[in-house]
């Protein structure tokens, strides 16, 4: 029996590790959080920490598309509400309503989730992809409210969090070959670029600090 989303072998009978239980369950404390935070990143240079916006005195600068995907029906909120959905459905509950602001919405399925994680973590048969997708979209979410430009995009962070994958998407800076994880500090030397960028990080030594 196998962990699965990350395959790490399991002592009992379940979908899901300990360590990606504790990642699912971070990562779904916090989405509503960056949610919120998003906001914050309508337009492109808001957190550059150019001062008050009313004092800038620049014509506004266009929406950033990527972000109101996120935070638009269809972005993050429907990701949360269809895994809520297809877990309640499984424990042969009703359709969790979908009502109220998308913010409240976000809250809620998020919530939803995070009070089942026991049962999802031993018995939802969809665990897995919903660990694995939910780990997908903390990483969009983190990269989206990451104010550095964008840059060379080399594949997600595999660094083992104590059991749980980073997942953080990692880029090149412009003009530099040094690759280091935002979220977890890990550093990738070009060399291990390409694995990376193909998913096939096998090696356990590959993955250290
Ligand atoms: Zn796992
Ligand atoms: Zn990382």
């Amino acid at each position: 029996m196998n962990c699965t989303a990350c395959t790490a072998p399991l002592d009992h009978d379940a979908q899901l590790c300990p360590g990606c239980v504790r990642g699912l369950d971070v990562r779904l404390a916090e989405l509503p959080v960056q949610y919120l935070l998003l906001s914050t990143q309508l337009r492109p240079g808001a957190a550059r920490g150019d001062g008050p916006v009313a004092l800038v005195r620049v014509p506004p600068l266009p929406v950033r598309e990527d972000v109101l995907d996120m935070r638009a029906a269809g972005g993050m909120v429907t990701m949360l509400e269809d895994w809520r959905e297809a877990m309640q459905n499984a424990r042969g509950w009703g359709r969790p309503a979908r009502t109220g602001s998308i913010e409240r919405r976000v809250m809620a399925a998020a919530r939803g989730l995070q009070m089942n994680l026991d049962w999802i973590s031993e018995f939802f048969q969809g665990a897995g992809d919903m660990a694995r997708e939910i780990r997908h979209l903390s990483g969009q979410t983190a990269a989206l409210l990451d104010p550095a430009p964008p840059t060379l995009r080399v594949g997600d962070c595999a660094a083992d969090l104590g059991g749980d994958i980073c997942g953080a998407p990692l880029r090149v800076p412009a003009g530099t070959t040094d690759v280091r994880c935002r979220r977890c500090g890990t550093e990738y030397p070009p060399h291990m670029w390409m694995t990376l960028a193909t998913g096939a990080w096998a090696t356990p030594e590959g993955a250290a600090a």
